[in-house]
């Protein structure tokens, strides 16, 4: 008793949250016992033989309907398709019970069909709108089965009466159809892939195909079945369908002891239905409780197996996940930029999920690497949005890289936010160029990296000439501004494996790798003579500088460069007082 009213608390919580809210409690289960209890209500009801009770029955299943379309209206773009398929069935069901019923219409073709060809049409399209795309082996399989069973159901009575009512003929194409269109679907479900709302919906539409010829012989005057039966079963299809797509649409998911409940009754349910409306050949019903309870059954082992293929898929991933997060983070180094951290993290997201093709930040700036789709994973960081993952294609893990993005975007933040500041810390916001800081953080790689390529290095000291008569003349900000050309001047001019750092005021320390004092003298000449050449307005004389050099040998240790330093300052000094607007190389010890 407990467990039905836990499972009805649960189906009130699945009615209440729209399609945008997350579901708290996500359970199937508790849907396929309210499915079981209305198709014995619906029995109960039509088995009375009184027209009350028949209509009472299809005014229930009616409101089930409508409430199906109007929940499946509020889902994705897939969700209004199926909405407007049951719709059609809706107008259909109202039209057939009146000409049936109340005219006792015999027409071979009417309008009421029309809407049922339309509902199946309407599936159609809606499979079409899927983003799935799945390998087709075992559409073929399925298909193959599918074709030796419909060779067994069609009674051959019916195939030699040559009376093959027109709208049957059509509705069994279309049927056929929609199930050939839902194969692939069907595959990925048995292969434990699909969400589980997937199984009603197959089941629906494995309902409606075997009830649909049985229909026609009914109608060409086979009577193998109560027409009550078929009746019940061709509604109970529908309404399969329309609840197996809002609980994929939503990823209800089933657990197991309530799944089994939920599948037993289902069952029962499917059994006593055959065996109720039991009037015409007993062997054919059997048979029939038999097929149908065969395919509750493979559908629910194959439920069982989908659970148990995604439990150890997830064990997987989970394992995989903080791997891949320790790989990205692990990575920096105390002197990586923002963007190294962005193009590490996309390269190993490339690596190791497959789809991934781009990956954007709004923080600090936007930027995008890779390529953009319309499949994007949201980054947050404590909900808050930082950017975007994008996929080539919609991908059946989505669930779990959902899962995953929170983890990932809070990490890359704490990254990315270190990596700002270590920047700040690091780098003049004048010129741009190192400050103090960043040269203390920077030499001993350097060092390490000229020791182990054995490569020699220079330093140069620069310091702008009468730098002060500009500020008394100019004032502060023009005075920057030289500065700030200064330092595009250098950068422009130098490789990308040498430095500057703006070692005072107006003095910058260059260091050039793999490069003797001759040459560190040529380079630095070239940029003295870029800066005479630049006109600063509204300064009225040319601006130069002058610099000393010395090194020119592989470093042993900071106290090597120290020592170069204080040489190439001496330098600097002889440069200026021999004339400034000239380079000095350091003499020899
Ligand atoms: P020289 O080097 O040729 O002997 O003459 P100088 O006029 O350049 O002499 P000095 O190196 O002593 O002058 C440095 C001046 O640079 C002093 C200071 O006012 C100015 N200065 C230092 N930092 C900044 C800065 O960030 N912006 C500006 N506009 N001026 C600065
Ligand atoms: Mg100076
Ligand atoms: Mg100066």
């Amino acid at each position: 008793m407990t467990i039905i009213v836990r499972l009805l608390n649960q189906l009130k919580n699945i009615w209440k949250n729209n399609g945008n809210e997350k579901l708290e409690q996500k359970d199937i289960s508790c849907i396929m016992l309210f499915i079981s209890i209305s198709i014995f209500t619906i029995f109960g009801l039509l088995l009375f033989n009184k027209t009350i009770f028949y209509f009472m029955s299809y005014v229930y299943i009616m409101i089930l309907l409508v409430l199906c379309a109007l929940k499946l209206l509020t889902l994705r773009r897939g969700g209004v398709l199926v909405s407007v398929a049951v719709l059609f069935f809706i107008i259909h069901l109202t039209l057939w019970l009146i000409f049936d019923n109340l005219f006792k219409s015999e027409n071979f073709l009417r309008i009421d069909d029309l809407f049922e060809a339309l509902m199946y049409i309407m599936l159609l399209i809606a499979l079409g709108n899927t983003d799935y795309k799945i390998k087709p082996k075992y559409s073929i399989y399925f298909l193959l089965t599918i074709l030796v069973l419909s060779v067994t159901f069609i009674n051959p009575k019916f195939l030699n009466s040559n009376k093959w009512p027109l709208d049957t003929v059509i509705d069994v194409i279309l049927i056929n159809l929609v199930l050939f269109r839902a194969a692939p679907h069907m595959e990925s479900f048995i292969r434990g892939l699909a969400p589980d709302g997937r199984f009603f919906w197959i089941l629906g539409l494995i309902m409606a195909w075997m009830a649909e010829p049985v229909d026609g012989m009914l109608e060409s005057g086979i009577k193998l079945f109560d027409s009550k039966f078929i009746e019940f079963l061709f509604v109970s299809s529908v309404f399969y369908i329309a609840v197996g797509f809002i609980a994929e649409f939503q990823h209800w998911k089933t657990e197991l002891w309530s799944f089994t409940i939920g599948v037993g009754s289902l069952l029962i349910a499917w059994i006593a239905g055959v065996i109720v409306s039991y009037k015409a050949t007993p062997l054919l019903h059997h048979t029939w409780s038999a097929i149908g309870g065969y395919v509750i059954f493979v559908l629910s082992i194959a439920i069982i197996m989908s659970n148990k293929v995604r439990i150890n898929r997830t064990n997987k991933q989970i394992s995989g996940w903080s791997m891949l997060i320790d790989e990205i983070t692990g990575k920096f180094s105390k002197d990586t930029t923002v963007e190294e951290i962005i193009n590490n993290v996309f390269k190993i997201l490339k690596k190791n999920i497959q789809n991934v093709i781009g990956i954007s930040f709004n923080i600090p700036d936007n930027l995008l690497i890779g390529d953009v789709s319309k499949y994007s994973l949201p980054l947050y960081d404590r909900k808050i949005p930082i950017g975007f993952i994008y996929l080539k294609e919609q991908t059946v893990y989505i669930e779990d890289l959902e899962a995953f993005t929170p983890i990932l975007g809070r990490r890359l933040r704490e990254e990315i936010t270190k990596a700002e500041w270590r920047d700040k810390a690091i780098t003049d916001p004048l010129t741009s160029l190192y400050n103090r800081n960043g040269y203390n953080l920077l030499i001993f790689d350097i060092i390490n990296n000229c020791k182990e390529n054995n490569a020699i290095l220079s330093v140069a000291m620069v310091d702008i000439d009468h730098f002060k008569k500009i500020n008394d003349s100019y004032g502060h900000n023009i005075g920057d501004k030289v500065l700030i050309s200064l330092a595009k001047t250098i950068k422009g001019t130098l490789r990308k494996d040498d430095y500057v750092v703006r070692w005072g005021g107006e003095e910058f320390l260059i260091i050039l790798v793999d490069t003797t004092l001759v040459e560190a003298k040529r380079v630095i000449d070239r940029i003295r003579e870029k800066l005479i050449l630049i006109r600063i307005e509204p300064i009225d004389w040319n601006i130069s500088f002058s610099s000393g050099i010395s090194g020119g040998a592989i470093p042993d240790n900071i106290e090597n460069i120290e020592v170069w330093i204080e040489k190439a300052d001496s330098a600097l000094y002889r440069a200026k007082e021999k004339g400034r607007n000239r380079v000095e190389i350091a003499k020899p010890d």
